[in-house]
């Protein structure tokens, strides 16, 4: 057998979602770990992909992807935002927003590179930027509020800072960015060359009558982002991996240089499919409600509970303590949590690149109401 003189990502193995995802099928557990929707799409978008498959949409489609649906996505950009992009030019449609992410960092990253990201941190942003040869500097969020310390962040700002990553609202605490850390952010960047690498794909899931502020709403934060978003997460369709980066044309112009040779282009009808489907704009509006009714059924469903509920202004995660329960650390909780009480989780730690414990672990709520109170009905008896 050849051996490999260096592994590129030695510290890397499978990740905890797909980890957590295997021990919950092992064990017959309830799976509120890996963030995926166990109900189905919606008929109608399910309709409009068998129409475009079946009209004969089968070959590629252009590079950057469909006039109609990055149009689509303009309109849906500009009347939530009130920011424009230009369809041709500065959208382009990815096989999700993971790849996204990673054409973004390969478009930028070099040796020597640093790049600012803020821990819990979802788990792709340090692997992608160490293969490019960049470094990681991070700022530690924690437990109970997940607050930033701007001030702090600023002191990990140097002459090699090429990129720093938001990730709003965030996986996995469920924070969301207000206009102070966004206007802090500004004062960061305005005048230095950073790239800023925004991974927007919770944001029409947020509660309480709460905004997403994004970065393209703020002029010096928009010329300098790549804005990644998700069908899979809009639609309840994450297995069709498909998402999109906007991006100002120059910006644009080298993410598509790297696409071209990594996906090429993502598939036509679910393209088109998507561009249809889009035009109703109450197809994406009622997300928030949709999932805030799933949250509260969540939380209402552990209050008188030994699980402590922090705060979820966002995504489809609620993050809980449970130190009360246990002193095991999150990931022996979470492993017994399956194994024990048929319910999986994801242990908050593996977001922390130090492993930090904090007795904290992620349920995601993504699911149907049935399937949520039979995890319930297992956690309360804890
Ligand atoms: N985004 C999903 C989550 O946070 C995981 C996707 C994956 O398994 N890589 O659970």
């Amino acid at each position: 057998m050849i051996q490999l003189p260096l592994s590129k990502l030695s510290k890397v193995g499978t990740t905890i979602f797909s980890q957590m995802t295997q021990l919950a099928n092992e064990n017959q557990a309830i799976n509120l770990s890996q963030g995926f929707p166990d109900f189905p799409a919606d008929p109608q978008l399910l309709n409009l992909v068998d129409h475009y498959i079946k009209k004969g949409f089968n070959q590629y489609a252009p590079m950057g992807g469909m006039m109609p649906l990055k149009e689509e996505i303009a309109k849906k950009i500009e009347n939530s935002h009130q920011a424009v992009y230009h369809p041709d030019t500065e959208i382009t449609i990815t096989s999700g927003g993971t790849q996204a992410i990673f054409t973004a960092i390969a478009t930028l990253v070099k040796d020597g590179d640093e790049v600012i990201i803020f821990e819990p941190a979802y788990d792709c942003y340090e692997p992608t930027t160490e293969l490019f040869g960049g470094t990681v500097k991070r700022f530690k969020m924690t437990a109970p509020d997940y607050s930033i310390d701007w001030n702090e962040v600023k002191k990990l700002v140097s002459d090699k800072t090429k990129l720093i990553i938001l990730n709003n609202p965030n996986n996995p605490a469920g924070k969301i960015l207000n206009e102070k850390d966004l206007q802090e952010l500004v004062s960061i960047v305005k005048g230095t060359s950073i790239f800023i690498l925004s991974d927007e794909v919770y944001e029409n899931i947020v509660f309480d009558g709460k905004q997403h502020l994004s970065v393209c709403k703020y002029p010096e934060l928009k010329e300098r982002s790549f804005l990644v978003a998700s069908f899979g997460k809009l639609f309840h369709v994450t297995g069709w991996k498909i998402g999109y980066c906007a991006a100002p044309k120059n910006l644009t112009e080298e993410f598509r240089k790297v696409h071209q040779f990594n996906v090429f282009s993502v598939n036509t009808p679910i393209q088109l499919a998507f561009a249809d489907y889009m035009k109703n704009e109450e197809n994406y509006l009622h997300l928030s409600q949709f999932f805030q009714q799933k949250r509260d059924l969540m939380r209402s469903g552990l209050s008188g509970t030994s699980f402590e509920l922090l705060d979820c202004e966002g995504t489809y995660f609620q993050a809980v303590k449970y130190d009360k329960i246990s002193d095991k650390k999150d990931i022996d909780f979470a492993h017994e949590l399956t194994v024990n009480h048929k319910v999986a989780t994801v242990p908050f730690s593996y977001f922390y690149e130090d492993r930090l414990n904090e007795n904290v672990i992620r349920l995601c709520f993504a699911k149907e109401d049935e399937t949520l109170e039979k995890a319930l009905e297992n956690l309360r008896k804890l």
